[in-house]
């Protein structure tokens, strides 16, 4: 049958509306989602990055302040008394381990040296100040009375030096405080930092990463600030993250995540629905297409043995026969269309009943061997008036099983009818005992069975497409038939054939004892 148009499907049109819809609304809804969860997290980050920022000023601006009151007690019109002043406040005041004056000309005014160390350890710093942290101080261009920071690891050590730009007359002075770093970390860090203990995670890291003050901080992701002091401590830097910051970090990813799963299943059910409707729309077009070649192959299959019918019954009515024997040969062609017809009736019954599940088998203990036999008795004749050689191999005494012996002879004709119609020559048919199975084939040296198509041909309406293109006449139920009643007595129907070596179709059906029937 000549294949209909294919028509187009209004379905292909919505398809990539619909998938665009699904991916503007997924796409949006994720981004709603994350803006909304964004905002009122942000409102965390920026009150937790205020209060880092004003922590930092405040410790900038208390060491700023300390150094600004000591450097006012200089008098650089008594330089002269710089030891003795110097001696004291060095000695009363916790934060300043030392004192230096140096001249215009970056050098130690003698004398000009105090510090809270004693012997070996002043004389230390004293050598050290003089070979690597004087020539690093940046002095140059420091305008009179401004007043700066310098901090740096020395022999592994960090040092903060404050200093100052000071004139009396024509002549330049800088006075030079070293700034305990002990004292900062035991006694400044936590007058400021410890009041806000409970209220956020904190902690002073220098250089090198190790903490100088407080405690790790974990991993608060985004709500974690971090900053170095950018006056005064420049090596060390704080860290400050809100307490839930882990908790929310982690739970941020958990969201994150969840949002993206549920879209992406969204998405994907979507995708699922139109490749389910669109096979669904496929498998009803091709059941259609299938149906519409069943009905006219099956027309077609009434009418031409309806008409050979029609013809010879005519032509014995009206008498005109040649000779006796040309009466005999149209009754017997008579006969012969009248039994195909029942046959496809039969068939098409059958499979009507199979389709709308009334199927009901009759099962019986009995054997196959003489179910084979008779219905071989009753096509043998058939078949040889074919022109095929009947080569049949049957083993004696096999033993009975269950079985739906009606079922079984449609089965085995519906295979003898097909090697009649496609083969030639010979059409073996063996029953032999294998295991504790019965094994039924049916071979012919017809044209044989591309192996793409073994399976397919048991499909209902199935026909391949040498046999579509052929004269030869069927509905593609015969086989699905066959299967069905191989299942409905637990076994099998499988081909075993290759193009142009004929074809043998062999049915398994298992042995089943008699106290089982029972
Ligand atoms: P049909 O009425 O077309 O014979 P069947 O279901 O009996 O329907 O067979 C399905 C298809 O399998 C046939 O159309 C034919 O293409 C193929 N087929 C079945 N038996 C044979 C065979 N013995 N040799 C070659 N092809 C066969």
């Amino acid at each position: 049958m000549a294949k209909s148009a294919q028509r187009f499907s209004p379905l292909y049109a919505i398809v990539p509306v619909v998938l665009a819809a699904a991916l503007v609304l997924g796409g949006y809804g994720f981004r709603y989602a994350a803006a909304l969860a964004e905002k009122s997290e942000s409102s965390l980050v920026d009150s937790n990055r205020l209060l880092g920022t004003q922590t930092i000023d405040r410790i900038d601006n208390v060491i700023i302040d300390s150094d600004r009151s000591l450097f006012d007690l200089v008098d650089v019109e008594h330089l002269s008394d710089f030891a003795k002043r110097w001696e004291y406040i060095v000695h009363v005041s916790p934060a300043i381990e030392a004192a230096i004056l140096v001249d215009e000309h970056e050098q130690l005014i003698p004398g000009g040296y105090v510090s809270k160390k004693k012997g070996a350890e002043a004389a230390a710093f004293q050598a050290l100040f003089k070979r690597k942290i004087l020539p690093d101080l940046p002095l140059d261009n420091l305008p009179i009375d401004q007043h700066r920071h310098w901090q740096k690891e020395y022999d592994g050590q960090d040092h903060l030096i404050s200093f100052i730009k000071k004139q009396h007359g024509s002549s330049i002075y800088y006075v030079v405080l070293k700034v305990s770093l002990e004292y900062v970390r035991r006694n400044l860090l936590p007058e400021i930092l410890d009041p806000l203990a409970g209220k956020v995670l904190f902690c002073v890291r220098d250089g090198r990463g190790r903490i100088v003050y407080g405690d790790p901080v974990g991993w608060p992701g985004k709500f974690l600030f971090e900053k170095a002091f950018p006056t005064t401590l420049y090596l060390w830097r704080l860290q400050m993250a809100p307490p839930s910051a882990a908790r929310l970090a982690s739970e941020e990813h958990v969201r994150r995540r969840s949002e993206f799963l549920l879209i992406t299943m969204m998405l994907g059910t979507i995708l699922a629905g139109i490749g389910f409707l669109f096979y669904a729309t496929w498998k009803e077009s091709r059941a259609n297409e299938m149906k519409s070649d069943f009905i006219s192959n099956v027309s077609h299959e009434l009418k031409t043995p309806l008409s050979l019918i029609r013809m010879f019954g005519e032509l014995l009515a009206l008498g005109k026969l040649k000779t006796p024997e040309k009466g005999k040969e149209y009754a017997e062609i008579i006969t012969r269309e009248a039994e195909r017809l029942s046959r496809l009736i039969d068939n098409v019954l059958d499979f009507a009943r199979i389709e709308r599940g009334r199927v009901a088998y009759d099962f019986e203990m009995g054997r196959l061997d003489l179910v084979v036999e008779r219905a071989l008795d009753v096509y043998r004749h058939r078949v040889e008036r074919e022109g095929f050689r009947l080569t049949t191999k049957i083993d004696e005494q096999l033993p009975p099983t269950l079985l739906d012996e009606n079922a079984m002879t449609l089965l085995l004709l519906n295979l003898l009818e097909n090697a009649v119609k496609y083969g030639k020559g010979e059409i073996a048919v063996y029953l032999t005992q294998e295991g504790n199975m019965l094994r039924l084939v049916v071979g012919d040296q017809g044209p044989g069975i591309p192996l793409h198509e073994h399976k397919r041909i048991f499909e209902r309406f199935y026909r391949t497409r040498d046999a579509r293109g052929t004269s030869v006449r069927g509905a593609g139920i015969g086989l699905s038939l066959v299967k069905h009643i191989a299942e409905a007595h637990g076994g099998t129907v499988t081909v075993d054939s290759e193009l142009g070596k004929g074809a043998a179709f062999i049915v398994d059906i298992p042995l089943v004892g008699a106290r089982e029937a029972a």
